[in-house]
Parts: C-alpha cells; structure tokens; sequence
C-alpha cells in the first residue's frame, strides 16, 4: 500500500518535495505511516511569497481582525481534533499526551485572541509605556510603539508537541502581522501537516500567512534578514549551530531559541516524610517521567530531597512508578505511551549509560513491566539516584529525552539552590514548600536561572497546574543553557515579532500616530455630552469641560459621616494642620471622585452602558474646604469588542479654581453603537 505523503504548503498550494522519500515509522509497531520528500525547496521563493503576500495581507487586518482569525483557527482545531489525535496514537502519545498537544494548542490559540482583543488595541500600532515629556513646554514629547516586522517568522519545532509546539509560536507571530514558515521536525510531521490542513480550510487566513515546509530545511536560514524572526525549539547542539550561521550573525536576525533543559524539582527542608508536600513531590517527579513518555522539555529532570528522606522518596516514587500501564495508546488502560522513534530510544539509552557512570539505577519492582513491549520504541521508565550530586556533573549535563529522572540529597537550602543552578538555566524549578521563608529565598538567589518557578504544597494542590505545564498567559522560556528565549506571557508574546521603536514630536503628531489622544494634543470641543454619543460617533480628542462646584466643609462632614470615613485629615483640623502634607483639613480623595463623576454624569439612559473601571489614579494636590473643582472630561481611546459595543477610555482630569491639577484618573466605560 502507498504510504501517505506529507506535503508541504508553498507559495498557497501543496506539493511533495521532489526526489528520494524518507519514510516516518509507528511509534508503536515500528511500521511506515507516511513519507516525505528529501528533494530541495525553493526557500528563497517561500521567503519572498511570505514577505511580499502574506505579510501585506496580515499588515492591512487590524490587530483585533487578527485575534478573531487566531480564533477561527482555535475552532477549527477543536471541531477537528479526533482526525488529529487519531494520527497522535502513531507517534507514541495517549489520550492525555494528545490532550496536552492538541487541545492545549487550541487553547493557547484562543488565549492569545482574547488577550488580544482585551489587552492590545485594535489598530495597527500597539504603543509601549506612558508618554516621556522632553520638554520644557511641552512640545517635544516622545512615545514608544511596537509595529510588525516586515519579513517572516521561520518556526523550527521539535518533535514533541507537534501541534502544541507550532501554535504557541504561530499565535503570538500571527497576531503581531507576521507570515508564518513552519518547520515541523520530520518524526511528527504528518500530525503538525494536517493541523495545518485544519486551519487552512478555514479560509481566515490570508494568502501567504502559513507556509509548511515538510523536508529538509535547505537554504531556508541563509536567505534571511534582519526583518525575520527566527524562533526554534530543539536540542542546544542544533541551536548552537543555527545560531552561529554566518546569515544569521550578519543581518542580526532576531534568533529565539528554546533548547533542552535540566529542571529541578526542590522538595523543602521543612517537608517531612508525612508532609502533604512529600506526597505532591512523589506524584510529580513520577508523572512528569511518564507523561508523554517524559519527552517534554519541561519535564523533571533532577530531583532534589533533604538527604534523610532519600531512601523514602525513592521508594515512594518506585511504588509509583510501578501503576504505569505501558502500552498502545489506544487502548484505554494506557497509562504511558511510547518514544517517537527507535532512534530516538537509541539516543536515549546512549544518554542513560552516561548518566549511569555518575549515578545508579534503581532497580525496578513492584507489580508494573519490568521491560518495554519489543515493538515501536517503548522504553522502561528509570530513576537514577545519585548520592554525591556534587560531584555527578553529567547529571547537571546531560538531558536524557525520555522517562529518565535522578533523585538526589541536599545538605540544606544553600545546598540544594547551588544544585539546582548547576542546570545553568532551566525552563522550569518546582519547590515543594509549606514555607514562605523558604520560597522567597529560593527565589531571590534561584530565579535568574529559570523561566518559571512553580511553587507547590497543600494550598494550591488541588487546582495548581503542576511542574511541566507552560501555560498561555505566563512566559516559556529560560537563561543560558535553556536557550535564552522567552516566549507566550501572554500579550507579551506578540512582541518579539514587532520592533519597538521610539517615536518623536509633538504631541498632536503622536496622538495622530497612535490614535490616541495624549496630553498637549489638541481636543475636539464637544458639540453635544459625550455620554449622548454613539461608539461610532466618538473619537479620540472628543472633550467636554463641566460646570464648577463648590467643596463645602459640611460636604467633607456628610460624606465623612455618611461612608465612615473619619480620617484625621478630613475630620480633626490640629492633626490635618500638624500633617507635613495637608495643612489643614482637606476634602475625601473619594469625595472628589464622587463630586467629579456627578459633574460629568448623564443622568439619562443612552450609549454608554457602564462604568467598568477606573486605572491611574492619582490625587495631585489637597482640596481644602470652601475651594472649587471642575472637570475634563476626554476620549483618550476606544477599543471596539464586536461590532455593536466597546470599550470607552477616558482621561479626566479634576483641576481647582486656579487651574491647578487635583486629580487625574482614566475612567473605562463600556458604550454602544
Ligand atoms: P533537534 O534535533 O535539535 O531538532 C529540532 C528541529 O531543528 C527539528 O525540526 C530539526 O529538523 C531542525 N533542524 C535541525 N537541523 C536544522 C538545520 N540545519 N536547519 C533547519 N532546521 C534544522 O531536536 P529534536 O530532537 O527534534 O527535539 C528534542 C529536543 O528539543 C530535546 O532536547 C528537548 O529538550 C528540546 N525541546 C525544547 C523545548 C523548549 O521549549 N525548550 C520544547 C520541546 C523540545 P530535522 O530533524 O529535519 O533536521
């Protein structure tokens, strides 16, 4: 029987690489499932089809338009994951694995659409930080803005998480503007091919955004420029290598790379063998062995106990380890799945002898296999213990790929985060820990040498998300030896993929750039009260100034009455006078709030449908009893979520009888229309 073809996506059509196939095996029967082609692509033609296509087209959507295409693609996925994870069982992976794979890569998608649409703006420039004044006057002013790169985004993924690990890349790069080169690694790649089908049959992806390059890379990185991104996850040796290309160092090609990884899981000094935590610890180091048969680069590599409870912990873990169904991944008992490949096994039992000249393996028992199935590239789980971790330096070293940990003892907590930076730079570090102390001293001197530091024990068990699990919102990534590179956090993300650029001049100029008003910007007087607007009748700049009104002592005494708030600086005139700030009674921050809103309120229903919120609030100077406050009221921002609402941003600005600034705030409204 022919075997299934894995095509590449050039220039918006499939074709099979020319030339010699290579075939991918079953995981699980060591069968062929499909074939890819070995001849060359033509690299520089997908390039340019990406720069000049695509990027255009990503360019013109607004970043809100972006968003809901990352959705559209989420959806798909999931009205479409049974054929996905029916070609996952071949590459070794559960129910669970594919889960993790396919449903958390949806997930990721769609987590990023809706940051999108809440956190970033929907234009086509997303400004960074607050206005800088570089002026006396005012009329140099500079503001920083975050815009697309104009190339594209070349994905070089790992085997592991082939729809995983190509999404949480090609979200943040789309929604940035960027067009996408998927390079899947060959292992997986028939898995990675049709998640590519899935979210091209959508239609909401414009011609040139997603290309998939199924074969070897070829030239791919030497036609690259300082406008395109390259983001790879693989081993450190591969990422050395592409790194140091002589295109890549030339043009300063933005290179993001995350490698392999020694993470550490701490168990705390003041966790007994009867601590909830050693519990936690126990079925954490065991799972993450097991889970997608340990081949994930968060996976614990390093376990570290308080030396008494080396001997409980290992056998807790082997009692563990020893539940493992091992086996076909459809069957519905499976436990633990297979290696992608036999090669890959070799690697691993390679690595495993190394680690065995500076650690011993600890036999395994109980009722579970004592050895893997013959067929496909199952490999036992194994724990190493290694006694004198000081001196085992390939334990530090050497990542064996696959369900292989080794459990160490630590003197004290000094000694166990010099262990743990011995990783010298980690994805991830989980300490089990009951103890503040413990944690934030971990944190202070281990930090800088992780990604991310999962902090576990009884009062987050049951909901945390556990060692091995980067999430959407928080960043993936880590120092030194995990690569240097950082990716999803959220909106975060977005950003590697645009430049940030410093822009100066006057303040109408920015506010025109931006599409924002800012402060020293010309207002557009309002003809009628903004709160009588439509959305789409409001515009940045609109501003209304209210009538005055009068602050009263016995305003201050009734509403000091009225919510309890008796402080001394409103309610006791010769604590108020001995304050260095008030000198005298002043009237209720929140007064003013409250006297400032009744100013700019229309009473009546219409377009704006609530209050929501209310950021960077600052109260700038006292208001004494008898003095006068007016407002400003100015559309700062809108930000559109559907076609019939959004959401209002309003700089207010609360100033006395003289002009002076007494408070300024951003008022959020939710508006129709
Ligand atoms: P790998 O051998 O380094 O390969 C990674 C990718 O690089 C593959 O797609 C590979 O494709 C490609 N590649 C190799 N040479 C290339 C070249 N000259 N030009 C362009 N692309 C090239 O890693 P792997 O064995 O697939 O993955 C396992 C490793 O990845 C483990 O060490 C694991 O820790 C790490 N990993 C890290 C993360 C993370 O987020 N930090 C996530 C998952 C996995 P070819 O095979 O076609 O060459």
């Amino acid at each position: 029987m022919p075997l299934q073809p894995i095509e590449s996506y050039a220039l918006d059509k499939w074709l099979i690489l020319p030339g010699p196939r290579e075939a991918v095996a079953s995981a699980i029967n060591g069968e062929a499932v499909a074939e890819y082609g070995l001849g060359e692509m033509d690299c520089a033609a997908m390039l340019d089809h990406a720069r000049h296509v695509g990027g255009p087209a990503l360019r013109a959507m607004t970043v809100h338009q972006r968003a809901a295409m990352l959705k559209a693609l989420a959806s798909a996925i999931i009205d479409r994951k049974e054929e996905l994870y029916a070609l996952s069982a071949n590459t070794g992976a559960t129910r669970r694995d594919g889960w993790i794979d396919i449903e958390g890569g949806a997930g990721t998608l769609f987590a990023l659409s809706s940051a999108g649409r809440r956190e970033l703006p929907d234009g086509h420039i997303i400004p960074d930080g607050k206005l800088e004044k570089l002026s006396k006057h005012g009329s140099w002013v500079g503001q920083h803005v975050y815009t697309p790169m104009q190339g594209a985004a070349v994905h070089i993924n790992a085997f592991n998480f082939p729809v995983w690990g190509m999404l949480e890349k090609l979200g943040p790069a789309l929604l940035a503007g960027m067009p996408v080169i998927v390079k899947p690694a060959p292992q997986t790649s028939y898995v990675a091919e049709q998640a590519v089908r899935i979210m091209l049959d959508t239609g909401a992806l414009p011609k040139g955004a997603l290309q998939f390059l199924a074969g070897p890379p070829g030239d791919l990185l030497d036609h690259l420029n300082g406008q395109d991104v390259v983001s790879f996850t693989g081993s450190a040796a591969t990422a050395a290598s592409l790194k140091s290309r002589p295109a890549i160092i030339r043009e300063s090609v933005r290179f993001i790379a995350e490698q392999d990884s020694l993470n550490a899981a701490v168990l705390g000094p003041d966790c007994d063998s009867d601590s909830e935590e050693f519990e936690l610890f126990v079925k954490e180091v065991a799972s993450e062995m097991t889970v997608k048969a340990g081949q994930k680069c968060t996976a614990i590599r390093r376990a570290f106990v308080p030396a008494a409870l080396m001997d409980l912990a290992q056998d807790a873990i082997m009692e563990r380890l020893s539940g493992v169904r091992m086996g076909n991944p459809s069957d519905k008992e499976t436990t633990m799945g297979a290696l992608v490949s036999r090669e890959q096994r070799a690697r691993l039992e390679s690595n495993i002898e190394r680690l065995e000249k500076a650690a011993t393996r600890v036999p395994a028992g109980g009722e579970g296999p004592s050895e893997a199935p013959k067929d496909g590239a199952f490999a036992m789980p194994v724990l190493l213990r290694a006694d004198k971790p000081d001196d085992a330096a390939a334990i530090h070293e050497i990542e064996p790929f696959g369900p292989v940990a080794t459990l160490m003892p630590y003197r004290d907590i000094d000694h166990a985060i010099a262990l743990a930076r011995r990783g010298m730079g980690s994805l991830v570090m989980s300490l089990f820990t009951a103890d503040p102390a413990i944690a934030r001293k971990v944190t202070i001197e281990a930090a800088s040498f992780h990604g991310r530091l999962a902090i576990i024990n009884a009062g987050n068990a049951a909901e945390s998300t556990g060692h091995g699990s980067p999430l959407p919102s928080l960043i993936h990534g880590g120092p030194g030896r995990a690569g240097g590179g950082e990716e999803l956090g959220g909106v975060r993300a977005v950003k590697h993929y645009m430049q940030r650029t410093a822009i100066q001049g006057t303040p109408e100029m920015i506010a025109a750039i931006i599409g924002e008003y800012v402060a020293g910007a010309p207002r557009i007087a309002a003809d009628e009260h903004p709160f009588r607007k439509k959305l789409s009748e409001l515009e940045p700049g609109y501003s209304m100034t209210t009538a005055s009104r009068k602050v009263t002592l016995e305003d201050i005494e009734h509403f000091a009455q009225f919510t309890g708030d008796n402080f001394y600086a409103h309610m006791d005139e010769e604590a108020a006078k001995a304050s260095p700030i008030f000198g005298g009674r002043v009237a209720h921050g929140y007064l003013i709030l409250s006297f400032a809103a009744g100013l700019f309120v229309d009473p009546d229903p219409g377009p704006v449908l609530a209050n929501t919120g209310l950021d960077n609030l600052r109260f700038v100077k006292p208001l004494k009893p008898g003095e006068s406050i007016q407002v400003r009221l100015t559309v700062k921002s809108i930000s559109r979520r559907g076609p019939t609402m959004g959401q209002v941003r309003w700089s207010v600005e609360v100033t006395n009888q003289d002009d002076e600034m007494v408070a300024t705030y951003e008022l959020l409204t939710m508006n129709e229309g």
